[in-house]
């Protein structure tokens, strides 16, 4: 089993009620336990085109365990995103639900679909606000470090 940790984001539709949801299905992966989730917080939207200035996020984030493999977490991940109606039209627009692994137990990846530690997010507060509050710092996600196990 590994841990992962997975960011969540929404800025359309019922976001509450996207993460909530995806909170859930993660739980009902295969081989998967969810061992902790952050609150939501409402953030400003930060690198969206202008257009869409006015739809603030909501965002989160938890720790899991699991017996998927870093790719097949990330199949997973692009199901739920599409099953809430996400539709890849452009970069950053708009999206019910956006899964990002940020972490993924010490493992480094570079490939075409899937980069290990997730490479923006030490960058991103909306990120590292709810990581802080499941135990992990900044320092933590540059060096690929979760938290002792509790
Ligand atoms: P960002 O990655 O900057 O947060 P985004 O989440 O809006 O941007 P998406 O359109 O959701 O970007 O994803 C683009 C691609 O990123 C996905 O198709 C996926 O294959 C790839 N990707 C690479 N590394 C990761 C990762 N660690 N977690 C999730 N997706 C990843
Ligand atoms: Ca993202
Ligand atoms: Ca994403």
């Amino acid at each position: 089993m590994a841990r992962a940790v997975i960011a969540l984001g929404s800025n359309l539709g019922d976001r509450a009620g996207h993460l909530h949801r995806a909170v859930e299905s993660l739980k009902c992966l295969p081989g998967t336990r969810v061992l902790a989730v952050s609150s939501f917080i409402e953030t400003a939207p930060v690198d969206v085109p202008p257009a869409y200035q006015d739809l603030s996020f909501l965002n989160g984030a938890l720790i899991l365990e699991t017996a998927l493999e870093p790719e097949a977490l990330l199949d997973e991940l692009n199901r739920l995103e599409a099953e809430a109606g996400r539709v890849r039209a452009e970069r950053n627009g708009p999206r019910p639900l956006d899964l990002d692994i940020i972490l993924y137990e010490g493992v480094r990846v570079q490939s075409a679909r899937l980069t290990l530690p997730h490479p923006r997010a030490h960058l991103r507060d909306f990120v590292l606000r709810p990581l802080a509050e499941l135990g992990i710092s900044r320092e933590g996600v540059c060096c690929n470090r979760l938290p002792e196990k509790r």
